[in-house]
């Protein structure tokens, strides 16, 4: 039930209206593995200069991450930096450094090869398709993208989606990849292309799940506070895959729970910045964050008592 993660460990310059984080730890993969090590065993695969914090990881190791896919190589570690307003769902970047990311070419260690559970963090399509190269027979392959690469690298795009089952995008990366405004038509365009399962994410306002079986959808967590929105995306996936993983099934019931599981993830990821509240934060309250959802949503059968209508 090994859940395996490519993606990038960073170190990220955030601001937003509440407050500033300078070279923060960051990175898809970091905040994909902080999530998701709540829930099942993670193994990271990623590149850091020689620059990075490596003792700022041992809360993973700790918590049991395998990160012996995680090389340092002589050079500058990825560095990215963005600013948000008041509006927390809409960001500017205002920097990519790539530093040794533009020569990351992910080796899968041998030990890693066999993950029934693999989540292909934002990177170049390409890259992620060598990643599928080289693992045996996984169960669920999800995969993240973003604008750029539907931009620059559209045609391996669309090769990595004949690949994958599950594609994980927010609305606009949705539409700019589809061509379609509507978001049930656009998902079922990415469905064409491939995933059978595809997750619209939209921020505060929560997260869809389009299935051949059905849609289902899960709300944001009202919060009062929201720090840093930065790696709510990736901490919805950790929640959502590790939930899977920890499970041992992918059944649309399952599915469905685990949507529960990664909106709770990425509610807490946007607490405090960076990693801070993933770091410290306990199965108990993920727990009772998840039994919040459960009040917040459940509802009687309507149509009983209709006729008072
Ligand atoms: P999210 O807010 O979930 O989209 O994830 C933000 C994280 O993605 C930050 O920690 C960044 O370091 C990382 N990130 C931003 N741009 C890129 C990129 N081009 N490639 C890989 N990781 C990135």
């Amino acid at each position: 039930m090994s859940l395996l993660v490519v993606g990038s460990v960073a170190l990220d310059t955030v601001e937003t209206p509440f407050g500033r984080a300078e070279e923060a730890v960051g990175g898809s993969a970091t905040f994909f593995a902080a999530a998701a090590s709540l829930f099942c065993p993670v193994q990271v695969v990623a590149v850091v200069g020689s620059d990075y914090p490596l003792s700022a990881l041992d809360f993973l190791r700790e918590r049991g991450v395998d990160l012996g896919g995680v090389s340092q190589v002589e050079g500058e570690s990825f560095r990215w930096s963005g600013v948000y307003s008041y509006d927390l769902n809409s960001r500017e970047t205002l920097e990519t450094r790539l530093g040794v990311f533009a020569d990351f070419q992910p080796e899968i260690p041998a030990g890693f090869r066999d993950s029934q559970w693999v989540f292909l963090g934002n990177i170049d399509p390409e890259l992620q398709c060598h990643v599928l190269d080289q693992v045996k027979a996984p169960r669920l392959v999800a995969c993240d993208t973003m604008n750029l690469w539907i931009d620059v690298k559209r045609d391996a795009l669309l090769e990595l989606l004949g690949r994958v089952h599950l594609l994980l995008v927010n609305d606009a990366e949705a539409r700019q990849l589809s061509g379609e405004y509507n978001l049930l038509r656009a998902s079922r365009w990415i469905q064409q292309h491939g995933p059978r399962y595809v997750i619209v994410k939209k921020g505060e306002h929560g997260a869809i799940l389009f299935m051949p079986e059905g849609v289902f959808f899960a709300p944001g967590y009202p919060l009062e506070e929201v720090f840093d929105p930065t790696g709510a995306g990736d901490a919805f996936a950790g929640g959502f895959m590790g939930y899977l993983a920890g499970a041992g099934s992918a059944d649309p019931d399952e599915l469905k729970r685990a949507m529960i599981y990664g909106s709770a993830m990425g509610s807490f990821a946007v607490e405090r910045f960076s990693i801070d509240r993933l770091r410290h934060l306990r199965r108990d309250e993920i727990f009772e964050r998840v039994r919040a959802f459960r009040e917040m949503t459940a509802f009687e059968d309507l149509s009983v008592g209709a006729h008072a209508i």
